[in-house]
């Protein structure tokens, strides 16, 4: 009796706890027990459950008909690139329901909880998402990982990533094509005179500002003739033929335009205005810029200079945090206030550094 008594205890407990088990995987499967967020070709289409207005934690991607848990270190780094076509900003939940966005939410919201490996799976593949959606990053956009690293300390593991990241940037994959981030105006230019060849027009626009060099002044707002052939619109410069921009660091841009000679042919002038596009051409080549417009031209450079200094005070701060947490200031901005103020604080400051072989540059 004792026997069959454990025979069938054991035969009655054994299916029960299997059955529990099996039924606990496959519910996970039909119903999601968390946040589940549905996308197809890197687009959002659906959440679940559908009330939820934020999806930047869910649990659970379903990515092209994929199971992934948003949490699980094997799972996060098996998600791949979609290939993110027809993935139109304008349709649906626009950029807030673009794959590479929704996992960068997800990557800080995993920080936040302490989940610093899930975060920095998802952190280490986060440029191949950025480059496939097109979504126009810039080169901070790409660096954002490494200045996390930076700011925890990670010193080493920052300069591996900023080193890993500009390189991947010079041979970038956009949309099939191999681009070099940091080459982009000529190749955009190659593109365009390409355009133009396909579409049967020898005539090329630049784009006109009122922020913009001297140089940049004179030429822009104007179409162009690529052959030099034209009567009407003077030669496209050499250089910008070649370069794709008048100057290095140069923010115009040139598309292929379509001249119809009906007398209705417009360019954009520097203040955004439509006006008559033979006569933009025809204008004489001098420096014609108001006293704002040259200094919005100054302030823009003073911009461009000021964010440098900025970045490189961010690295010596965070040296400073972990070399001299006692003296250091609490935050970086309270760090980059008593720099400008060259306070007898920030200036033993400087001394206590240097014995850390942390040099902080005066300007
Ligand atoms: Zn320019």
């Amino acid at each position: 009796m004792k026997i069959i008594t454990k025979l069938l205890d054991a035969l009655r407990l054994d299916p029960v706890e299997e059955s529990e088990s099996e039924l606990k995987i496959s519910s996970k499967n039909i119903m999601p027990d968390a946040q589940t967020i549905y996308f197809k070709n890197g687009k959002m289409y659906d959440v679940y459950p559908t009330d939820e207005t934020s999806w930047y934690d869910a649990k659970y991607l379903i990515s092209d008909g994929i199971f992934y848990d948003l949490e699980d270190k094997k799972s996060l780094a098996s998600i791949p690139v979609p290939s993110f076509k027809e993935n139109n900003l304008f349709e649906g939940y626009g950029i807030t329901g673009s794959l590479e966005y929704v996992l960068k939410m997800k990557a800080a919201n995993l920080r936040n909880k302490g989940k610093i490996e899930e975060s920095d799976c998802i952190y280490k593949r986060l440029h191949l998402f950025m480059s496939a959606s097109d979504n126009g990053y810039q080169e901070k956009d790409y660096l954002n990982y490494s200045r996390i690293l930076l700011r925890e300390g990670r010193f080493e593991e920052f300069e591996v990533e900023e080193k890993r990241i500009k390189e991947y940037l010079k041979t970038v994959k956009t949309c099939g094509e191999t681009f070099d981030f940091y080459n982009i105006k000529e190749q955009l230019m190659h593109k365009t005179l390409s355009d133009c060849k396909r579409f049967g027009t020898d005539y090329i626009m630049m784009s006109a500002h009122c922020a913009c060099c001297e140089e940049c002044n004179k030429l822009q707002g104007r179409v162009y003739s690529i052959s030099g052939k034209s009567k009407i619109f003077p030669k496209l410069p050499d250089k910008i033929r070649k370069t794709g921009q008048v100057h290095e660091g140069c923010r115009h841009h040139f598309s292929a335009y379509f001249f119809h000679n009906d007398g209705e042919d417009t360019v954009f002038n520097k203040m955004g205005e439509h006006v008559d596009a033979i006569k933009a051409s025809q204008r004489p080549f001098v420096d014609d810029r108001s006293e704002e417009e040259k200094q919005n031209y100054l302030d823009f450079l003073k911009r461009q200079e000021s964010e440098k200094v900025k970045k490189e005070d961010e690295i010596v701060y965070y040296h400073l945090v972990k070399e001299l947490p006692d003296i250091a200031p609490k935050s970086f901005s309270a760090y980059r206030r008593m720099k400008n103020s060259r306070s007898k604080n920030f200036l033993k400051l400087v001394e206590a550094a240097k014995e850390y072989g942390i040099n902080i540059d005066l300007d």
